[in-house]
């Protein structure tokens, strides 16, 4: 078979001023400027230092478990009959999940720039276990800001940031929740921006931020794409992957981006289907998907008429965010990639037939994309290949998917 080579077509983007087409950019109060363009210059020094990838590639080696594998569901892709399926199993990484990829990255950035403090925001608490996981490793101060209504619902991962030596801050205002912490973050920052970092956990916020976790995100797909040639002999037909923030699908996309006859699929979080406006779909409705503003990125947020941010909802917490990263949105206008929506209970439905088919319990999130490719793979022909990316792994969502199945034939005691 021959090797398909990558056409160098796409832009390299984003542009000089942190720009996707139309999207993203730079939209903060003018105290977090300087820190910024710190980061920036800092981050293209270390991208073009042999000795901090090497640094980074190490690490990825020896603690984070990289390469993950690619996966091939034999018994899913005979069950659904037709395309082929295989999984690049980000579940397999240290913490769970895709997010150590970004964590360790940056924190490592941190140290190169002489800063002895990190901080993030957590919804879930999964950003800030592996905030406080890369944090302990490398021995750097850590807080984290959290919503005390978050709080609560998490509380394993409260007790895991915890038992890592991350200091969890509870945030009594608003909503309490990710927002409200997103909120005390930035005021911490702008406080101690000198001493401190801000670990942002996904491919949106301001410029550069989009851009480096794209790029601490990519050796997903740099691996998948060798894998795949290895492996099956080509690269994947196809490639779905679930969209939060868009951190691990435009990890999994960027390796793509140029080999054009690969389809990208992103799936955004349906929650109750688009008509009960309880999802977090932020393409699917046109009527509540705008252009907007949402920490310091210009992209697609989820608004109402008088441009109020929406109440969203997903099972996934990870899915459960009104915006989506600007290099998505620059992607989906473009036509380089296709997005789509899968409904809770689809997402449950895909998660346990994976489980029974291949004896792998995914994340929610993740088995949205599980749920797409359900849909997909038995239309297509069975010499098709089609990638998930399986984003992380279902342990932590064990509470959801009880309550959610309770009362359903579901589960068999
Ligand atoms: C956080 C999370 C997501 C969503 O975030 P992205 O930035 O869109 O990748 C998806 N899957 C898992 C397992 C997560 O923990």
């Amino acid at each position: 078979m021959t090797i398909q080579q990558s056409s160098p077509k796409t832009l390299n983007l984003p542009d000089e001023r942190g720009y996707y087409g139309a999207f993203g950019g730079r939209y903060v109060p003018e105290t977090i400027i300087p820190a910024l363009e710190e980061i920036e210059q800092t981050y293209y020094t270390l991208k073009d230092d042999p000795n901090f990838q090497e640094e980074l590639m190490h690490l990825h080696h020896t603690y984070t478990g990289r390469p993950t594998p690619v996966t091939y569901a034999r018994r899913l892709s005979v069950y659904l009959g037709g395309a082929q399926i295989y999984l690049k199993r980000e579940d397999l990484a240290h913490t769970g999940a895709h997010k150590i990829n970004n964590a360790l990255g940056q924190a490592l950035m941190t140290r190169h720039m002489g800063k002895k403090r990190v901080i993030a925001e957590t919804g879930a608490g999964q950003h800030g276990v592996a905030t406080a996981t890369a944090c302990a490793l490398l021995g750097i101060e850590c807080v984290i800001y959290m919503g005390r209504v978050d709080m609560e619902r998490q509380k394993p991962n409260v007790f895991r940031m915890r038992l890592l030596g991350a200091e969890v801050r509870g945030v009594d205002s608003g909503s309490q929740t990710l927002k409200d912490a997103i909120n005390e973050a930035m005021r911490d920052w702008v406080t101690n921006v000198r001493t401190t970092h801000y670990l942002l956990g996904s491919a949106l916020g301001p410029h550069p931020f989009p851009m480096i976790v794209r790029d601490f995100q990519s050796i997903i797909g740099i691996e998948a794409r060798q894998q795949m040639l290895e492996q099956v002999g080509k690269l994947p037909d196809m490639i779905v992957a679930c969209v939060g923030g868009g951190s691990n699908s435009i990890g999994i996309f960027h390796a793509f981006r140029d080999d054009a006859h690969v389809q990208l699929i992103g799936v955004e979080a349906g929650g109750n289907g688009i008509e009960s406006g309880k999802h977090a779909a932020r393409f699917a409705d046109p009527h509540i998907a705008r252009m907007g503003i949402l920490h310091g990125t210009k992209s697609y947020v989820m608004q109402d008429e008088a441009g109020q941010i929406m109440e969203t909802h997903s099972i996934s917490a990870g899915l459960d965010y009104p915006s989506i990263g600007p290099e998505h949105a620059y992607l989906r206008d473009t036509g380089r990639a296709e997005y789509t929506y899968a409904t809770d209970q689809e997402a449950l439905e895909a998660l346990q037939l994976l489980a029974q088919l291949e004896g792998i319990i995914a994340a929610l999130e993740s088995a949205h994309a599980v749920a797409e490719v359900i849909k997909r793979a038995p239309t297509m022909p069975k010499d098709a290949a089609i990638l998930i990316n399986l984003s992380g792994r279902g342990d932590k969502d064990l509470n959801t998917i009880i309550s959610a199945l309770e009362g359903e034939e579901g589960l068999h005691a």
